[in-house]
């Protein structure tokens, strides 16, 4: 079977997650999926596939040959539910000319807004109606990882041992709450959840969120002279004492920043939710340092307790663990270029689940899809890029070296 046939089937399994919901998985429609792909896995030949109680999926494929390393895949079953996930009426557009694909909803899917279409002309591509998401991120790293699964099983090639899992409520960023890393059995592992086909990304932000609290004084705006203090205007005044120039909309690459999320308040409380992202972890020290050093600011100038700052860290830069472990990295370089495509790096924007098993002790960097315009009605994919991610798997776990 090819990538693409399994994936048009996971496709139509609604598994949008849902932060609001404390459930784990958060949505019923997960476990749905899950159950699918555990009977698929047993069917083929994989003997301990299972789902646990948290709707994690595990399975193995025990190693043929001796002096291989136990790799694990991983990719999620969720969704966002930014955009509806089902209904879904999928076209397959033969031969993309590389032109505007208009799709039913009467929505364009165009190159001069989407560039990287460029780099599907002449494979198919698989679109969607206009309407919904394809859930290419990361249904497409789920059936890629399967049908490498099932290449492996029926090559006869010597490997080592095979560890398969995927986790729920990524998009929540709960996708590795409850990810059993002893029972996982990997040594390392790479999670398939990336976008550009030839990508590797193992460098991610260091992150943390920040809640300040501020209080004011209210007193009758009629006789508020010297006594009144605006907690509202704490709020804003704290925000300027951040540099306006580093924010997300204004940075990119390896440029950090502060991002207020949200503020409310009025005169006697008000309250700021930001978030903190850089690569570099001392600049990423330094940063909580200014919010903090913001807070005392305020202090001096109203009163002790005007601003209180709350900081807590969310994620790190798994950078830091991939140092330790090159081999990891090679290995995905060597599997790309034994399937004539030439790897590059990125830095990840953001976090990803990849990171968080780094620090939980499972070294984890971010293969392809070959997927484009996640979280969206314009998320494609091609079939041909689709079939290029399972032959890297397949080159990646019947490497003999890590060289
Ligand atoms: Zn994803």
């Amino acid at each position: 079977m090819r990538a693409h046939e399994r994936f048009l089937r996971y496709i139509q399994f609604d598994t949008a997650s849902n932060e609001a919901r404390g459930t784990c998985p958060s949505t019923p429609g997960q476990l749905v999926l899950g159950r699918t792909l555990v009977r698929e896995m047993l069917d083929m030949g994989i003997h301990d596939a299972r789902m646990d109680e948290f709707g994690y999926v595990y399975g193995s494929i025990p190693a043929t040959a001796e002096g291989f390393p136990a790799i694990g895949l991983i990719a999620h079953m969720d969704t966002v539910d930014d955009v509806p996930a089902v209904p879904i009426h999928v076209r397959i557009v033969e031969n993309y000319d590389g032109k505007m694909v208009r799709l039913e909803s009467g929505d364009q899917l165009d190159p001069a807004d989407f560039p990287e279409l460029a780099r599907r002309t002449g494979k198919d591509l698989i679109v969607t109606d206009g309407n919904a998401l394809l859930g290419a991120d990361d249904k497409a790293g789920i059936a890629e990882i399967l049908t490498a699964c099932e290449r492996l099983l029926a090559s006869g090639a010597p490997h080592g041992k095979v560890c398969v899992g995927f986790t729920p409520d990524e998009e929540i960023g709960r996708g590795t709450d409850h990810f059993d890393v002893a029972g996982f059995g990997a040594d390392f592992a790479y999670t398939v959840d990336g976008d550009e086909v030839g990508s590797i990304e193992y460098e991610n932000f260091n992150a943390a969120s920040a809640v300040v609290e501020f209080h004011g004084r209210s007193v009758h705006p009629g006789s508020a002279k010297g006594k009144l203090i605006n907690a509202a205007l704490l709020a804003m005044e704290f925000d300027s004492l951040l540099p306006a120039a580093e924010r997300p909309e204004h940075t990119d690459g390896y440029e950090g920043f502060y991002h207020l999320c949200s503020v409310s308040g009025e005169t006697e409380h008000a309250r700021s939710l930001y978030i903190l992202r850089d690569h570099d972890r001392s600049k990423f020290e330094e940063r909580k340092q200014t919010m903090f050093r913001a807070a005392e600011a305020i202090n001096e100038k109203y009163s002790p307790d005007s601003a209180v700052c709350r900081m807590k860290d969310s994620y790190y830069n798994m950078r830091e663990i991939m140092e330790k472990y090159p081999h990891v990295l090679r290995r995905a370089e060597a599997a790309y270029r034994a399937t004539g495509i030439e790897p590059f790096a990125t830095p990840i924007r953001g976090g990803t689940d990849g990171a968080r098993l780094s620090f939980m002790g499972l070294p984890c960097p971010n293969l392809a899809t070959g997927g484009m315009n996640a979280h969206g009605r314009f998320e494609c994919i091609a079939v041909q890029d689709m079939d290029a991610m399972t032959e890297v798997l397949y080159h990646l776990l019947t490497s003999r070296s890590d060289a």
